[in-house]
């Protein structure tokens, strides 16, 4: 009878042992570091095009002229500072956030950190470009600053390091030309397909249909949550970041978006 005993221990261990292992795992105490990577590091190189007027069909989402396109992430009226044709994050104002939500786009928009350099690492220069409110493009002074690689400038926040690093100095203005893709759920709230991002960074790129592997998280891994067409989010990191020239071409409005060819 014992030894019936036993074996009954040893199927029901061996049954539920690798569910046990998966639990201890979910549960694991992460901490920020955990998911900061500072190798391979990408070349630098030096890039001095990538500017650009909006096209024809172009939503014009800041001209220089005013925050009509744009409220608080908290619903109130936009904070940040408009001063000859740029805006300028206004520290501890908080993150902004576009007042139309967006799918499927291609995103430009022109950025510069502070001329003088105050702080380093992921203090220097700190803000982001966030699709749909959740997926950070990171801008970030990343001209002989160094961080980890998965939170330098044109990356995927915590998920992607940028193929090159084309960072101009501290106060040049740069690009991001961003081509995004949407990520799509069921009706039961499941993935169908994630998002995807391609990126040029001042003309070079820097992304190529890169799958974004869920919400960027500064902690922990990524996972995806359900969510529509939110809008495009600029970060309050409390740094003197400004942006200029930014607009949005609808991909997915375009009758040709998803066509499987002819
Ligand atoms: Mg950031």
């Amino acid at each position: 009878m014992k030894k019936f005993t036993g074996i009954l221990i040893i199927l029901w261990a061996m049954v539920h042992m690798p569910a046990c292992a998966q639990d201890m795992d979910n549960e694991r105490e992460w901490e920020p570091e955990d998911t900061e990577f500072y190798e391979p590091v990408p070349p630098v190189v030096e890039a001095e095009g990538g500017f650009m007027d909006p096209p024809s069909d172009a939503i014009i989402l800041f001209d220089g002229s005013d925050f009509s396109a744009w409220q608080s992430a908290n619903g109130d009226e936009v904070d940040w500072m408009l001063d000859e044709g740029e805006m300028t994050v206004m520290p501890g104002s908080g993150n902004i956030v576009t007042r139309d939500g967006f799918g499927s786009i291609q995103l430009y928009l022109e950025w510069k950190t502070p001329t003088e350099i105050d702080g380093d690492g992921q203090g220097r220069g700190n803000s982001g470009v966030f699709l749909q409110r959740r997926y950070e493009v990171q801008v970030l002074d990343s001209y002989e600053n160094e961080t980890y690689v998965n939170g330098m400038a044109g990356s995927i926040y915590k998920q992607y390091a940028p193929l090159v690093n084309a960072a101009r100095p501290p106060g040049e203005w740069q690009t991001y030309n961003i081509i995004y893709e949407a990520p799509e759920f069921d009706d039961n709230d499941e993935l169908v397909s994630p998002a995807y991002l391609t990126v040029f960074w001042n003309g070079v790129m820097i992304h190529n249909r890169t799958e974004v592997k869920g919400d960027t998280e500064y902690i922990g891994p990524a996972d995806y949550s359900v969510h529509g067409n939110d809008g495009i989010m600029l970060q309050d990191h409390g740094d003197l970041v400004s942006f200029r020239n930014i607009w949005v071409r609808e991909l997915d409005e375009s009758p040709v978006w998803g066509h499987e060819g002819f």
